[in-house]
């Protein structure tokens, strides 16, 4: 299968670095290298820089109708090339080509609706205090973005940041993760096939802690957009805030799942299972802390770890596979120090708790339960294909536990009791909750954390707020 190797794209030329310098990549189902990606110096940045000042310049200028028309062009390229990219995707990030394939065809309605949205983008008359006068609220674009995505969804991550900020005339340079480079490049090449004019969309790779320090700091960028972890996200919003940068922080969760008492269990296990499992559980809301009544628990924990023995773990390319490997060995690494803790502390393993294999990167979906608070599984964000089951014996204490920790990204709840419904969206400290139902993160709804899990948004008309500049203008008859 080919894999494509990765250059830069400065100022709508794909190149080499100035030196030459390139990073490999490898697949994480074989361990092999599978191509190279460029790696810029500082001399490719500032070169990025100046082309991304230029192409604000023009694109900002262009009529929203103008601007609508060519990104929707970009979401045809993106669902015609569709089968080659999930290829790509998988080769390099592990997961299950039917997954790369929606991530992929994800991001073409996420520009879609994006790019319609930018002609949304209203300001206001405001009546004003005097006949003569005539007050205006203008919404303008920020200005060029610089953008940090990792790779755990190499394609959504992006076209996330990219379709907002080209929606409100923004130019936008992103620096994608280095271990999956070839995806992200093919959505930025559909941006520049469809017409994006030279500098409004740049990607660069290279060292992730030289990258940011520069860009952040450098006078050109005018709004900073993260996702990864916590502790990078708090590095990064810090420095931006020395330099009195706009900043959407998408990071890190630990997503309580709280199955009621009153829960339909076959539905909670069905669509909580899928959900863990996905992408290996390398998910930022994946549901990781299963809190499940007393009286359901044996019932609940014994169908999940049934779903996770069912699975069929393997390379994301053979035919069948439901869950790959993890997407790069420190995973592994990560995965096993938490089982072994979790198991000293005294927790049961119903299932997995191991690699596969002595190739890549695969472990075995896991399935925890009676595990004690203090077991670090329940603690740091787990971001692999674990879940750890709790069980409660009343609703408060339930969500008592779901805010305990500072994370506050996604959660899930089951019940057939509308009173408890109500309560659990009044009461549980996250940014998105789904109730008895999977995760549908739409282009349409907000998506995004409170409390350490970041802030700012990334879907709905909000996320082009953070792309956006408000400014009043009186203008008096004279
Ligand atoms: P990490 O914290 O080193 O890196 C996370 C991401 O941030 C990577 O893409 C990395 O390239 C980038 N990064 C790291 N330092 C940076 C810097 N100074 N400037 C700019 N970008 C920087 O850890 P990792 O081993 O790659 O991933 C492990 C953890 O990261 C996971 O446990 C999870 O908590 C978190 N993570 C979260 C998401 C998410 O969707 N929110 C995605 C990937 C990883």
């Amino acid at each position: 299968m080919n894999y494509p190797n990765t250059q830069l794209l400065i100022a709508g030329q794909w190149q080499d670095a100035a030196d030459g310098r390139t990073l490999p990549v490898y697949n994480p189902a074989t361990g092999a290298e599978i191509g190279r990606v460029a790696h810029a110096s500082i001399a490719d940045l500032d070169r990025a820089l100046e082309a991304a000042q230029k192409g604000f310049e023009t694109w900002r200028d262009m009529p929203a109708l103008e601007r609508q028309k060519i990104m929707r062009r970009a979401a045809g390229l993106m669902r015609e090339r569709a089968e080659g990219i999930a290829a790509v995707l998988t080769q390099e990030q592990g997961k299950p080509l039917a997954e790369a394939r929606i991530e992929t065809l994800a991001a073409a309605d996420i520009i879609d609706w994006f790019a319609d949205e930018g002609m949304r983008v209203y300001g206001r008359i405001v009546p004003s205090r005097s006949l003569t006068t005539r007050q205006l609220v203008i919404k303008d674009p920020v200005g060029p973005v610089a953008a940090f995505t990792p790779w755990n969804f190499p394609i959504n991550q992006v076209v996330r940041k990219a379709a907002a900020a080209l929606a409100t005339g923004c130019s936008i340079l992103v620096k994608a993760a280095e271990e999956t480079p070839a995806a992200p490049a093919a959505l930025i090449r559909a941006f520049v096939d469809a017409g994006v004019p030279a500098g409004v969309v740049g990607l660069v790779y290279g060292s992730p802690a030289e990258i940011s320090s520069y860009l952040i700091a450098h006078p050109v960028i005018r709004k900073v957009t993260f996702t990864g972890s916590t502790p990078v996200g708090k590095q990064l919003a810090a420095l931006a805030g020395q330099h009195m940068k706009r900043v959407t922080m998408e990071l890190g969760g630990h997503a309580p799942v709280i199955v009621a008492e009153d829960a339909d269990v076959e539905l909670a296990v069905r669509a909580a299972g899928a959900a863990k499992f996905r992408n290996a559980g390398q998910v930022c809301i994946s549901p990781t802390r299963f809190l499940v009544h007393a009286s359901v628990q044996q019932e609940f924990a014994a169908a999940l770890a049934r779903h996770a023995e069912s699975l069929k773990v393997g390379d994301g390319l053979a035919e069948g596979t439901q869950m790959g490997p993890l997407a790069n060995p420190r995973r592994v690494v990560a995965m096993d120090a938490m089982m072994a803790d979790a198991v000293e502390q005294g927790a049961t393993v119903l299932t997995g708790g191991r690699r596969l294999g002595d190739a890549g990167n695969f472990f075995a979906p896991t399935v925890l339960s009676d595990v004690p608070l203090t077991a670090r599984v329940f603690n740091d964000e787990p971001f692999g294909p674990v879940a750890a089951i709790r069980a409660f014996e009343t609703l408060e204490e339930a969500i008592a536990e779901a805010n305990r920790l500072a994370y506050g990204l996604a959660g899930y709840a089951f019940t057939r009791s509308l009173k408890n419904a109500h309560l659990l969206s009044q009461r549980v400290e996250v940014g998105m909750l789904w109730v008895n139902q999977p995760a549908l993160p739409t282009a349409e709804l907000p998506f995004g954390g409170i409390k350490d899990s970041g802030y700012g948004t990334e879907g709905g008309p909000e996320a082009l707020e953070a792309y956006l500049n408000t400014r009043a203008v009186a203008i008096a008859n004279v």
